[in-house]
């Protein structure tokens, strides 16, 4: 390596060590980094001139003179997130540490032309930019989170069920109309970044995080790093197929756990049920058929009602039995539950734990953890900001070199 490069490396570990650590002074960052103090002194000097970080107060003495702490400035650059889901379209502004600062929801638009949907989206990211308290000269990139197949290298959807989308590029025209580094992933990679280096697993390095929304999608962390696969599409749990006899689903399978345990399916099974005439009180709850949601099932469900009940026991066992089998498989730490059917809280992680445990193999993943993510519904628009945050540290903090 020369010395260049060498030198973004040394930039990027000090900069990802007081991420993940918080404020920290320079002897303890040099012994922990394996780096000079007079390099990590340079370093942080050049940070300080750049307005990254800052002295924040003398920390505790071992032994001899108390040590000056260095942390980030929180609004020293930020980024876009936008989460294009199913049901919304959730667009924050994120400062360096992740933490919101901007956000707005919008309807989302399915069953739309391509190029409808990209107006819709640029739209939503020039307003994001116009009303954030962030200047506009901070605002680093955009992140874009979408659930489906995703080149994330060419900036492609290839293939989104939830959307009925097939090759549709996105990037490019966003880059050219704002002008800044534009990234997309699919959603549920984004939220394991997210979860990664600013959430819920920054401790941890086998996990899985799972979206549980109007559809299922899943993302790989092994050993501390996203696992992509061959082509970057792996995760897709929710269409791993279940049931053979199952029902239809949106990608034109039968039977995948999409099509059984998602927000859709959930609301779809309760639409029939209560629309057969069965006695339930989900109908009472919605109003009419049409607006059943799977929060009413979930409701409904939590107030004791049996068709309710039936409904969700069903789609959380089938979730279960499919947790187990990655927990079996990839021997896990960590399950990061996120989406909208996380509101119900624990009731949902319970059953699902007792699940997981019936069908997982005996002595395999036995302190598997089952958790939602502390970033509730923010978590895939924060996920896809942080694609922009991270890939600014491992560029060794410079908003140019993104
Ligand atoms: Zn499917």
């Amino acid at each position: 390596m020369d010395k260049s490069s060498i030198n973004v490396l040394n930039k990027r570990n000090v900069l990802n060590y007081i991420r993940r650590n918080g404020a920290s002074g320079r002897a303890e960052i040099a012994r922990n980094l394996g780096l000079s103090v007079p390099t990590v002194m340079n370093i942080s000097q050049a940070f300080i001139d750049l307005g990254t970080i800052r002295e924040v107060g003398l920390g505790e003495s071992s032994g001899g003179k108390p040590p000056m702490l260095f942390d980030m400035i929180p609004d020293a650059y930020c980024s876009v997130g936008v989460d294009i889901g199913a049901t919304k379209i959730t667009a924050i502004v994120a400062d360096c540490n992740a933490t919101v600062i901007y956000k707005k929801i919008y309807a989302s638009k399915r069953g739309l032309s391509k190029s409808v949907i990209l107006e819709y989206v640029t739209d939503i990211i020039n307003e994001t930019i116009n009303n954030s308290p962030a200047d506009e000269k901070k605002i680093m990139g955009i992140g874009i989170g979408m659930p489906g197949l995703i080149d994330a290298r060419s900036g492609e959807v290839l293939f989104s069920p939830d959307f009925g989308l097939e090759n549709m590029h996105i990037i490019a025209a966003i880059e050219r109309r704002f002008g800044k580094k534009t990234m997309i992933e699919n959603v549920t990679q984004a939220i394991a970044v997210g979860e990664k280096y600013y959430g819920i697993c920054k401790d941890t390095e086998n996990f899985l995080c799972v979206g549980l929304g109007y559809g299922i999608g899943s993302a790989i962390v092994t050993n501390g790093r996203l696992y992509k696969g061959h082509r970057g599409f792996a995760g897709e749990l929710g269409h791993i197929v279940m049931d053979r006899n199952g029902p239809r689903c949106d990608c034109g399978g039968y039977g995948c756990l999409e099509a059984i345990s998602s927000g859709n399916a959930i609301a779809k099974c309760a639409k029939e049920r209560a629309g057969r005439g069965e006695r339930t009180s989900i109908l009472e709850l919605a109003g009419n058929v049409d607006d059943i949601e799977a929060k009413t099932v979930f409701d409904a469900a939590k107030a004791g009602d049996a068709v309710a009940v039936s409904i969700v026991e069903n789609a959380i066992e089938y979730l279960g039995i499919a947790i187990a089998g990655m927990i079996t498989m990839l021997d896990l730490e960590f399950i990061v539950m996120s989406g909208g059917i996380t509101h119900a809280g624990k009731f949902l992680t319970d059953r699902l734990e007792n699940y997981v445990e019936r069908h997982k193999m005996r002595y395999s993943g036995q302190d598997a953890k089952i958790v939602i993510s502390k970033f509730g519904s923010d978590a895939a628009a924060i996920g896809a900001a942080s694609l922009i945050l991270n890939r600014w540290v491992e560029c060794g903090g410079n908003p140019k070199a993104l």
